[in-house]
């Protein structure tokens, strides 16, 4: 008798805590995520003053890019490379 009922407690409290359990480790997934990009996105060399970022050569102190061109050609490819990787920054 007094199993019966111990059983439906048990199962609600089960239900609550992988509710909880669900919600905490997709929370936990995203936070992974997040953090996983923006470390790589520190990491990457993208932005060196002084040196171009698509060419490699050498600019203006100040500058990423050599010119106009590579900034585009630059660009163009980080965008088609975050596309290919399912990482748009849009999204
Ligand atoms: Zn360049």
């Amino acid at each position: 008798m007094s199993g019966a009922i111990d059983l439906g407690a048990f199962d609600a409290t089960e239900r609550l805590s992988a509710d909880d359990l669900a919600t905490h480790t997709e929370h936990q997934h995203l936070q992974a995520a997040l953090a996983q990009q923006r470390a790589a996105a520190a990491k990457s060399p993208r932005a060196v003053p002084g040196t171009c970022s698509n060419c490699g050569g050498a600019c203006l102190p100040q500058a990423v890019y050599c010119d106009e061109h590579c900034r585009a050609d630059h660009h163009h490819r980080e965008t088609v490379h975050a596309r290919q990787h399912g990482a748009s920054p849009r999204r």
